[in-house]
């Protein structure tokens, strides 16, 4: 049946999402095959016949070939920079290895800068559109689930720095974003699960029907379910996460907003970064994994507070365990202490008068920022959590 549902959504026309922002607007494109079908659907908005890839080894593997078919088909000209697959590319080294490579190939200011690959080769290729030349057109292909549902579109782009994760960076959008959701079915299924996450992350802040229907497809989404994974359903949990995220950025292009914009997105992630600071971003924890679980310890805060109903969390962790995530710190190889946690969390917020500044929810699709979350019930939640 998974050929079947393969062969199936391969005829599905691919959806388009229309992203409207200020002073830019760009489509984002979701379907399989769609990397087989570059060449085509670039054209319009390439200002030159010639581009420049940026990939990982992984990726240029795997998919590449598809793409360099499909540009030589339509007559574009094209250039590829391959860098080592994994976090450890999104540095100053490599981002002036790529950048020499633009340069040593001669781009000019019209050569379009294309990221084929996760969100570390979408951030660390941005980043490069954004300086060479004071900024080249960037397109992006997102390869994994993560990037396709959040990094993608928003046009954050950087790299990390001795000082902490993605501290060089500029906005940065894409001329257009092409989702090839056949490129998943090459995905480890721990990828695909973690990006699965963020998903369920957005439905969480804003939007209760995406989350409902996360809770009836999600293991169809990330290959958990006993059928695998449903191309179909994964194209269409692509298409509402952008969408999400998309009315988020466009009414918060960059960040300014205090409360209720692009701040929101971090449901989860202070506890996130927390967890993976202390595993000290050495892979054995992804993002989405961490986000997993930072959700569910939102979710308790927020009930500890008084703000959203207690079954809440358990609701919420029972559904991500089914999709293939970690639910809480107990299901990882390793022990937390609540103090070394919490002291991360307050050098990340700069913490004042012994509060902490948190996303909330009152519910499912309504998060808010609470700015005043006592330090104590941080502490009370993650002692409980790591004792
Ligand atoms: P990633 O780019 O490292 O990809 C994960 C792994 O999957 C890599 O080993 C990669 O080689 C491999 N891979 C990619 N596509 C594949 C495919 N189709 N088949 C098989 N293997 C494939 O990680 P990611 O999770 O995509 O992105 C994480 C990065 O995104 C982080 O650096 C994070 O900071 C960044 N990010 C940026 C934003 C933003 O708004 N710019 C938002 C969220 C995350
Ligand atoms: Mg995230």
């Amino acid at each position: 049946t998974r050929r079947v549902a393969a062969a199936l959504a391969a005829h599905t026309p691919p959806r388009r999402l229309r992203v409207t922002l200020s002073h830019t607007a760009y489509d984002v494109v979701i379907g399989a095959g769609l990397i087989a079908r570059a060449g085509a659907l670039l054209a319009p908005v390439l200002p030159q016949k010639r581009v420049f890839i940026v990939t990982d080894a992984t990726v240029a593997r795997l998919h590449l070939p598809a793409l360099l078919e499909s540009l030589a088909a339509t007559g574009i000209g094209a250039e590829t920079v391959v860098v080592p697959p994994g976090e450890g590319s999104k540095r100053l080294a490599e981002f002036g290895r790529v950048t020499d490579a633009m340069l040593a190939a001669g781009v000019e200011r019209r050569t379009a800068v294309i990221a084929l690959g996760g969100g570390v080769v979408g951030d660390l290729a941005g980043y490069a559109a954004a300086s060479v030349m004071r900024g080249l057109p960037f397109v992006q292909i997102p390869t994994t689930l993560l990037s396709q549902v959040d990094s993608s579109v928003g046009g954050k782009t950087g790299i990390n720095t001795a000082y902490g994760k993605n501290l060089l960076g500029a906005f940065h959008q894409p001329r257009i974003v092409l989702a090839d959701t056949g490129a998943l079915a090459t995905l480890p299924p721990r990828e695909l699960s973690a990006g699965y996450a963020e998903i369920v992350k957005a439905g969480l802040i804003g939007d209760a029907a995406l989350y409902r229907w996360c809770e009836q497809h999600g293991p169809a989404i990330t290959g958990t379910a006993p059928g695998g994974a449903d191309p179909d359903l994964q194209a269409e949990a692509v298409l509402r996460a952008c969408a999400f995220k998309a009315a988020v950025v466009g009414d918060d292009e960059r960040e300014e907003k205090p409360s209720d914009g692009r701040a929101l997105l971090n449901l989860g992630h202070t506890f996130a970064h927390a967890l993976e600071a202390e595993c000290g971003y050495d892979g054995s924890l992804l993002h989405g994994e961490a986000v997993a679980i930072g959700l569910v310890l939102a979710l308790r805060l927020s009930a500890r507070l008084g703000f959203c109903d207690p079954g809440l969390a358990p609701r919420v962790a029972a559904h991500l365990e089914s999709a293939g995530l970690p639910s809480s710190t107990g299901m990882l190889n390793r022990r937390f202490q609540a103090e070394s946690l919490v002291a991360h969390m307050q050098r990340d917020k700069k913490m004042r008068d012994g509060r902490l500044a948190f996303v909330a929810t009152r519910g499912i699709g309504a998060a808010f920022t609470d700015r005043a979350v006592p330090r104590e019930a941080v502490m009370a939640l993650l002692a409980e959590e790591t004792g």
